[in-house]
């Protein structure tokens, strides 16, 4: 089993498909069992974890030491044109805040919207209005887990990294959830070491170092079209390079939290950490020799 590293821990969104029963509670179980490190409860068809069940997954999962996030309900929509639709969206994400507090989650991911027949700038205004007002609730409330809304794959939807960036520059207390696989699928171009190093240096210089020292990202194989996402596969299906990716993430420093969201989950978290493991040690082995070149050219 590969030891759990201090920068970087990998988990996976939801109940692993191989975990013996359906539940959250078993799932934090199993992903501890297996040497992962983090868990992201899904809320994204709706609610339906009772405030008792909240507070016994925050117990277990501070109990074996797995870090828990959540993701929101996907019909969350802040640019709807209907003003019910838009109020409905805020409250269900004030809710899903609550929840995530309540079941000891610390950070809490969602997508924001859809353009809709609104251009990419009104629907900027749009959705960076209504998450003023969430905002300043969750202040008011004092919520402990932190809002973070989601690069996403398809055009149609409001997320660019560019987007994505600008309000959590503009907006105090909102933070980015980096998706690398929506980032590759938006326009299909983000796949090399030096994309993502571009990516994370964009993060760095746009939201300051912490951002990368506190990050919180998902990974996932993706098929994806001239519109964008289709869906997600295993990485290994998939053209992603995953390795010059952990490189890219190793080099930038990243610290934080990585979500694998792939059909197979655990089977990909735990094939992610041990090659995160694998890149780490091959890297203090180079910089070993370097150092004992270095030190023989000065002899
Ligand atoms: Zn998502």
């Amino acid at each position: 089993m590969t030891p759990a590293s201090d920068d970087l821990r990998f988990g996976v969104a939801g109940v692993p498909p191989s975990c013996r029963e359906n539940s959250s509670l078993q799932a934090i179980d199993f992903l501890a069992s297996l040497g992962l490190d983090a868990l992201e409860l899904e809320f994204v068809h709706g609610f339906k974890m009772s405030q008792e069940m909240a507070g016994q997954i925050k117990i277990k999962a501070s109990q074996s030491r797995i870090k828990l996030s959540a993701h929101a309900p996907y019909f969350i929509n802040l640019n709807s044109e209907d003003q019910g639709q838009r109020m409905r969206s805020q409250e269900l994400l004030l809710n899903s805040l609550r929840l995530a507090a309540a079941a000891g989650a610390s950070d809490l991911v969602f997508h924001a919207g859809y353009y809709g027949r609104k251009s990419p700038e009104e629907a900027y205004r749009q959705i960076k209005d209504s998450l003023k007002d969430i905002l300043s609730i969750n202040r008011l409330e004092r919520i402990p887990a932190r809002l973070r809304i989601e690069t996403m794959g398809k055009r149609q939807q409001f997320g660019s990294l560019d987007e994505v960036l600008s309000l959590c520059r503009e907006l105090d207390d909102l933070y980015p959830c980096l998706d690398f696989a929506h980032l590759y699928a938006r326009e299909g171009k983000i796949n090399s070491y030096r994309d993502f190093c571009q990516v994370l240096k964009k993060v760095g210089k746009k939201l300051g170092q912490t951002a990368l020292k506190n990050a919180h990202i998902h990974i996932s194989g993706v098929m994806f079209n001239q519109w964008g996402e289709i869906r997600h596969i295993n990485i290994e299906e998939s053209g992603f390079h995953d390795e010059e990716w952990l490189q890219a993430i190793i080099e930038a420093g990243v610290k934080g939290t990585i979500i694998d969201e792939s059909p197979s989950l655990e089977a990909d978290a735990l094939r992610l950490k041990n090659l995160c493991f694998n890149l780490k040690e091959k890297g203090t082995r180079a910089e070993l020799s370097r150092t004992r070149h270095d030190f023989l050219d000065t002899e």
